[in-house]
């Protein structure tokens, strides 16, 4: 009964890794810099703005409230990743962006799940200031950091976006899943006067070859503003989230024979965190440090499970609004408290949290940007739920901007005051991923 016992067992751990031979994946990555005359989307600061306020006299086809673009600094890429076992089928996409509106999702979502080849479509954005704008139809992104939507470079954008997704389902190839963490701490730091107070944690997972020699690609989860090249210039440029990928994957195609993987960079918890070293110098010193620490742990990644649940609640929103007295303003010394509310047409009410369970991974998405106490906070309902590898995916798959504390919307600040849902909004997400984890479904 024992040897049958011992039998059974050693039959079910074998199936358990026998499984990856099912498994398959497959990664590009396709550039999809719109053309020099587009603006930058990012932030609508004056010295983005059009100097004679809009294009009067439709001197520049695609750009009417900001000043078109004048370059490529380095260009801006859709990068996928498509994970398929026998069951289900996932796609994670990172965009070099500074943010995926829920229109944006629904749009690409209804369509990839059109041909019934995807079950879960996750797409985030690296938050590079230096990307794209005209790609929001929302009036309030539109005056606030994106400029006029242009159908043009609107099509072209979702045609880059669909490419890249061709491309990694041309790449589909039997794989094994890998994941490490490690910190790093020098290239980034708290820029609300908490020094110090920033998630150092990085994670990697990597899809590789079955004998592990070759990485395919993967995803690196990491806090960090995309501001090495600030918010001002009218180059495009993926900023430091592009050198982080560059340099991830020159080290890994130096384990992989020269042959190049496509790494996502999946932002965390960044909202009150930005990069710390600035300029072109900037983006390849953050870089390289970060490679540097991730070769550490290049040969102690540890083997999961290519398996994955994915769950998901839609919740709904406190109203948008800008506090006038958040954003600076006052009367005599007091702050004004007024509400100047935004219609759920610019803004929609309804946001989705998506857990997904990779492996022993659990991966919690915020649409926005939560800061480094949001994070914490549903990375603790998680462990306390029994979890031990918690990832963070912010701006993933919509965004309600900053995703604050009642203490730091109090506190004001671009983040408090850029805080569309109020002082409540990231509780109610919180609550969300709460109540997901708890529910046994
Ligand atoms: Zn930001």
């Amino acid at each position: 009964m024992k040897s049958l016992l011992a039998t059974l067992v050693s039959l079910v751990s074998l199936n358990a890794w026998s499984e990856p031979v099912e498994f398959q994946a497959g990664a590009a990555s396709y550039d999809i810099t719109p053309p020099i005359g587009t603006p930058l989307g990012g932030t609508g600061g004056f010295p983005r703005r059009y100097r004679y306020l809009v294009d009067w006299f439709g001197q520049h086809p695609y750009a009417n409230f900001f000043t078109p673009s004048q370059g490529v600094h380095d260009p801006l890429h859709s990068k996928a990743l498509i994970l398929k076992n026998s069951k289900s089928s996932i796609v994670f996409i990172s965009l070099d962006l500074v943010g995926v509106t829920s229109e944006l999702y629904e749009k690409l979502n209804a369509d990839l799940k059109k041909s019934g080849e995807f079950d879960e479509v996750i797409i985030s954005a690296t938050h590079t200031h230096s990307g794209s704008g005209a790609l929001s139809t929302s009036w309030l992104w539109e005056i606030l950091a994106m400029d006029q939507f242009n159908q043009t470079i609107y099509d072209e954008f979702i045609r880059g976006v669909k490419k890249s997704i061709e491309l990694a389902r041309e790449r589909l190839e039997p794989a094994i899943l890998e994941s490490g963490s490690f910190d790093v701490e020098e290239i980034h730091h708290n820029r609300r006067d908490r020094p110090g107070h920033m998630d150092n944690r990085a994670n990697l997972l990597l899809a590789k070859t079955p004998d592990g020699k070759r990485t395919i690609g993967g995803i690196v989860n990491y806090a960090i503003h995309g501001m090495a090249m600030g918010g001002n210039g009218f180059l495009f440029s993926a900023d430091v989230s592009g050198g982080i990928e560059r340099h991830l994957e020159a080290l890994l195609s130096g384990t992989s024979g020269g042959l190049k993987p496509t790494m996502l960079f999946v932002n965390g918890a960044e909202g009150d965190v930005t990069t710390s070293f600035g300029g072109t110098e900037g983006i390849e010193k953050s870089g390289k440090i970060f490679a540097s620490k991730a070769s550490g742990i290049l040969s102690v990644m540890k083997r999961i499970q290519p398996e994955w649940k994915v769950r998901k609640l839609a919740v709904k929103m406190p109203k948008a609004r800008l506090n006038l007295g958040v954003c600076g303003t006052q009367i005599g010394k007091k702050p004004l408290n007024l509400n100047l509310y935004i219609g759920s047409k610019a803004a929609p009410r309804i946001a989705t949290i998506w857990q997904i369970q990779l492996g022993d991974i659990k991966i919690m998405t915020f649409p926005g940007e939560p800061t480094t106490d949001i994070g914490e906070a549903a990375r603790a309902l998680a462990t306390a739920n029994g979890d031990r590898d918690v990832w963070i995916f912010g701006l993933t798959n919509g965004h309600l901007a900053y995703l604050v504390t009642p203490e730091e919307y109090k506190q004001g600040g671009i983040e408090g005051c850029s805080a569309l849902h109020g002082p409540q909004a990231a509780t109610v997400l919180l609550r969300a991923h709460d109540s997901l984890l708890k529910s046994k479904q």
